[in-house]
């Protein structure tokens, strides 16, 4: 071995090799090994490449042993239950990332084996370190000769082992990995390679390699024994020899232009990458440390340190520093809370919104324990309910911690069956609303009093053991996700699905979905008893007027007519049945034994019960008392309460009778279905309509759904999924027989986009937001509305029908401009582009819209999404790419994912889409505003560095249902057709473009790609935290300027920064920060 130096510009370190060639398979392991020792050295693994596994293995045997432990410890403590719990969740942790690793590493490894394989003279090799290979912390360089026999297989020789050890002995005294860096980054690997080599996922697209000339490149020089040593170094580059050097600095310049010749003189434009992505050293060692730890009680708090005032109440807050913006939502809050009134606040994702309101209103409680008593906290799905939960936890562990056992609370979240439920038989059924049935087939009254005679009907375990528990079966206090309900559940034996729901009454906080407040049906059962003194939080609400409407729709087709006609004689049978049970028990009993049959037994098994039915309802629907645990049901779809006292209509009280009602209302239905024209109509002429011409009055059909529910109950049957279809039919009926306005009845003949093809639906639409939510706003003394998204924010209250006593937005602090809004306006060829009706399928528009497609794929890194304002539109441009080729040219740059009307497929193509961001492949993602994507999917970090909003997502105008929708706004709340159109497509904009900043920490671009967005009355309507990056100077670009500054703003990005704000900006206060700021709070900005 020779460590030569200063016989050229260039130094290298040589390493000689006992043998004639170098062949692939040790080109293979030397790189491998190199990759390996600069993982570890960079504390990425915790031993050799090969032994990773064995870290892998061991966190795998304790996860299965955890799991083991957690099934059979139900006599133990529930201490030890919840540290063995904590435990498994890390070490689950631990797994995953472990596994993200290792698949890293198996890429790099494919990678590398294939290029071996397809490019066997393979010269020269790089391995960058750095959060892109053009801003290298570290190169090592690695050179190979051309023409090395390529042998069969990959495995390891005694050649390889020696070079192997020279080559890491060589970079430990050259104090290789001795150093830190700030962040996460990668590791790259760079194969210079022919540009015809067709590259697999595995690789990122082939680009020159130009690193900043500031990095010193690491040469080594692997030498055969026939290799002359005396040879020009820089000639070596293409001979038999591997090299990696160290060179000083003032060689850079020289030895970056010898890169580049290399290159040029090779003939090879192109460089091959693939990368592994490494976590900064700190943190890594972090992670470790508290994996290797045996979990201890309480310790989540540790380092939770922020306590303060705010007027008069302490406030806790679980972090050693806050954002200003986090302490000014605070104080908000708190004024609507001292107001006892509703607020509406906004501030953007990423700036700790959940904790701040948290921690406020829990800390209120603790300072002012009546008033109010409980939080009901709504999220719109279960993955945000568990985070939040998991935030609270976080914070009760520190409440606990500075004041005592008296700041315990009980918080819980609740959900449906489908995610509550323990029993294995019921929980595998297919949706929803077979689980209901499967339990109510397991719990309700009848089938248990059938069990208790015959041992074969199957009964639920767990419900039983619930029901015998009785007052006993509580949860104690504490936190408690959905999967801590099911684990307490498991343990006890207890459903955790109806303990929860009668925890729901004397829990603190309850977490739960929108629907359990707004959608009167299941809010009638689970949140009736509420106290008044309770604050009511909806979370991520700018979508919240929708919800409402939804709740109080009801779409009919040809299909649920059938079904419920179906569902009709199914019930008669089972009325028929009754009767038959009835006069034959009588006669047998009357004749054979001369004993009248005793009403208790008649009551219980046959028509005595649609009799005492029949006696039930003459007194009205509030007679009915409380019914078994197992029995309830949805709750009426609108029923106010005084109606409960009415007595049900004489003529729907006989089982009969409302069956012949509901065959009546049904063939109603079925006749005005059959209409060749678009109808609409109100409530008002609907009702009077069904009357004339079936003599349904307006009371019969305010009782339908109650009606039906009690019925159901008399009849025994537990297959509601069965029966759907006449519940949708009640549900509507029970409407328009309550509701005279905010409603219109349209009926369509057929879809508009497949005239030619009858399919007629009959759409009770509701216009009101605040039918649903008025219930709420009355009930409660505080609700809060908030989201990142709610701009403009005076709209709300007109639209919900509110007074808020306080309305704020709320900007968000950065310690350097990581957000890059910019409108384009003009295509690559300076021609306008926009989707408005006349542009939209202008062949030059959608050209354009390729074009600045294809130029960012080619600058911005890893993934871009892609929102279009419809899915028509976006099958006809996607098409139109396809046929123009710019859509092969883009996927020369990156993967290209689509979003479809299908979940499955579209989960699947968003798991490859990331994949290929992971992979450093890079993708670009195409989905549709007010999609599923649009709304819950974050493309955070490297999965989403640039948005691009295709047009402004104004809803389909022609909609009869919109239209319905804009005339009643405008004449009961005087809000103009344009400015609702406006508000609803910019806000839906705002949501598409804020997927890709989910933290402070992360960095992208927005592109809202329409002239439209330049007219100030459009582009005012976007959210404060937006239009505050939103220079004028990116007002009005065309496609090459919007390139330029991406390339910019990229370039900026990369520069490493200060997250604390040390230099100049402080967006994290410390406590003694905040006291400061609070002692001069007149200047505070935020
Ligand atoms: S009672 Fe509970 S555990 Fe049993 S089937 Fe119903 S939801 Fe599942």
């Amino acid at each position: 071995m020779d460590e030569s130096g200063g016989s050229s510009d260039i130094e290298y370190t040589n390493i000689d090799a006992a043998a004639d060639a170098i062949d692939c398979s040790t080109i293979f392991h030397l790189v491998t090994d190199i990759v390996g020792f600069i993982l570890f050295m960079h504390q990425q693994i915790p031993s050799l490449l090969q032994d990773i596994t064995l870290e892998f293995d061991g966190l795998r045997s304790e996860f299965k042993e955890l799991e083991i432990e957690l099934a059979e410890s139900e006599p133990k403590a529930p201490l030890i239950r919840r540290k063995l719990a904590a435990r498994k969740r890390e070490v689950k942790l631990g797994i995953r990332r472990l596994e993200k690793l290792m698949g890293c590493i198996s890429n790099l490894k494919a990678a590398l084996q294939l290029l071996v394989a397809e490019v066997p003279n393979i010269d020269k090799i790089s391995l960058v370190l750095g959060p892109s290979p053009l801003r290298p912390l570290h190169i090592f360089e690695l050179n190979f000769s051309n023409g090395r026999p390529f042998l069969e297989g990959f495995s390891r020789s005694k050649t390889t082992e020696t070079l192997s050890r020279k080559a890491i002995r060589m970079m430990i005294s050259k104090g290789i990995g001795s150093d830190s860096y700030p962040g996460p980054t990668k590791l790259f690997l760079l194969v210079k390679a022919p540009s015809y080599l067709n590259l697999p996922l595995h690789f990122l697209p082939k680009r020159e390699f130009r690193p900043n000339r500031k990095t010193k490149p690491f040469r080594l020089r692997f030498r055969c024994r026939t290799q002359n040593p005396e040879m020009n170094p820089q000639h070596n580059d293409f001979a038999s020899s591997v090299k990696l050097q160290h060179s000083p600095s003032t060689d850079l310049i020289c030895n970056e232009t010898a890169f580049f010749s290399l290159f040029a003189a090779a003939e090879f434009t192109n460089v091959v990458r693939v990368f592994i992505e490494l976590e900064s050293k700190e943190f890594r060692k972090s992670k470790r440390r508290h994996l290797s730890e045996k979990p201890a009680p309480a310790k989540s708090s540790d380092g939770a340190k922020m306590k303060f005032q705010i007027e008069d109440i302490t406030v806790y807050f679980p972090y050693d520093n806050i954002y200003p913006e986090q302490y000014s939502y605070m104080l908000e809050l708190k004024r609507a809370l001292d107001a006892k009134g509703h607020c509406l606040l906004e501030m953007p994702t990423g700036t700790g919104k959940t904790i701040a309101l948290l921690s406020l209103i829990t800390s209120y409680v603790l300072a002012k324990p009546s008033n109010p008593v409980k939080l009901l906290y709504c999220t719109r799905t279960v993955h945000e309910m568990e985070k939040t939960l998991a935030e609270l936890r976080f914070l009760h562990d520190f409440q606990v911690k500075e004041l005592g056992p008296s700041a315990r609370i009980l918080a819980l979240g609740l959900s449906s069956r489908k995610n509550l439920c323990v029993n294995p038989r019921v929980v595998s059924a297919e949706n929803r609303d077979s689980v209901d049935a499967a339990c109510r087939k397991l719990t309700a009254s009848w089938v248990r009093e059938t069990a208790i005679e015959n041992p074969n009907v199957p009964k639920c375990d767990f419900f039983e053991s619930y029901e015998k528990a009785a007052s006993d079966a509580v949860l104690p206090p504490g936190v408690y996700t959905l999967q801590d309900l099911r684990a307490f559940g498991k343990q006890k034996g207890w459903c955790p699905y109806f303990l929860a729901r009668r925890m729901v009454q004397f829990a603190n906080v309850v977490v739960y979905s929108y629907q359990y407040l707004l959608d009167p049906k299941v809010a009638g059962i689970i949140s009736k008893e509420m106290q008044r003194e309770t604050v009511v939080v909806f979370d991520e609400a700018h979508n919240i007027d929708n919800v409402c409407i939804e709740a109080l729709s009801v779409n009919v087709r040809t299909q649920t007519l059938d079904g419920a006609s179906r569902n009709l004689s199914r019930m008669s049978q089972e009325i028929e049945r009754l009767d038959l049970n009835l006069n034959f028990l009588s006669l047998f009993l009357h004749k054979s034994f001369g004993i009248i049959p005793p009403v208790r037994r008649l009551k219980a098994t046959d028509a005595g019960r649609l009799r005492a039915e029949y006696n039930r309802l003459v007194d009205g629907l509030a007679q009915r008392g409380d019914l078994p645990t197992g029995n309830t049901w949805l709750a009426n779809p609108a029923l106010p309460d005084d109606i409960l006292k009415e007595a049900v209509p004489g003529n729907i009280r006989r089982a009969e009778h409302f069956l012949s009602v509901l065959r009546r209302f049904v063939q109603y239905l079925k006749g005005r279905m059959q209409t060749e024209n678009v109808e609409k109509e109100g409530p008002v002429t609907f009702v009077a309509s069904i009357n004339s011409q079936v003599g349904i009055d307006q009371k019969m059909l305010k009782f339908c759904y109650d009606r039906l529910h009690s019925l159901m109950l008399t009849l025994e049957i537990t297959d509601t999924d069965e029966f759907l279809h006449i519940q949708t039919i009640c549900d509507l009926a029970t409407l328009v027989g309550t509701y005279t306005r905010g409603f219109s009845i349209i009926i369509e003949p057929f879809d508009e986009r497949m005239p030619h093809i009858p399919d007629p639906v009959l759409q009770l639409c509701c216009h009101d937001a605040s039918l649903a939510i008025k219930p709420v706003f009355e009930r409660f003394q505080s609700v809060v509305i908030t989201s990142g998204t709610l701009s403009p924010i005076d709209l709300y209250p007109r639209l919900l029908n509110f007074n808020p006593v306080v309305s704020r937005s709320f900007t968000i602090s950065l310690t350097r401009d990581c957000i890059c809004p910019m409108v384009l306006t003009r295509g690559s060829d300076q021609l306008p582009v926009s989707t408005k009706y006349d542009l939209r399928s202008d062949p030059g528009v959608e050209k354009n819209y390729g074009k600045l497609l294809l130029e960012m794929a080619s600058v911005v890194p890893d993934g871009i999404v892609c929102f279009f304002v419809s899915y028509s539109y976006m099958d006809g441009i996607v098409n139109s790419w396809h046929e123009s080729g710019i859509l092969k040219e883009i996927m020369k740059h990156k993967l290209v994912f689509i979003e479809t009307h299908d979940v499955v497929e579209t989960t699947l193509a968003l798991d490859n889409y990331r994949r290929a961001c992971d992979s450093g492949r890079g993708a670009v993602f195409f989905s549709v505003a007010r999609g599923k994507v649009a709304e819950g999917i974050d493309f955070d970090r490297h999965y989403g560095r640039l948005v691009i909003m295709f047009g402004i997502p104004f809803q389909y105008t022609l909609s009869r249902i919109l239209l319905a929708r804009l005339e009643y706004l405008r004449e009961t709340f005087q809000i103009k057709e344009g400015d609702f159109l406006t508000f609803d497509a910019l806000r839906q904009a705002a949501q598409c473009v804020g997927r890709v900043i989910r933290s402070k920490a992360d960095y992208g671009m927005m592109i809202f790609a329409d002239k439209r967005y330049s007219r100030h009355d459009k582009r005012s309507k976007l959210p404060s935290w937006i239009l505050s990056h939103l220079r004028d100077a990116h007002l009005n670009l065309s496609t090459d300027m919007a390139v330029h500054i991406a390339r910019e703003f990229l370039r900026k990005m990369a520069q490493p920064y200060d997250k604390s704000g040390a230099m100049g900006k402080r967006t994290l206060l410390s406590q003694e920060d905040l006291e400061k700021m609070v002692n001069g709070v007149e200047e505070m900005v935020f």
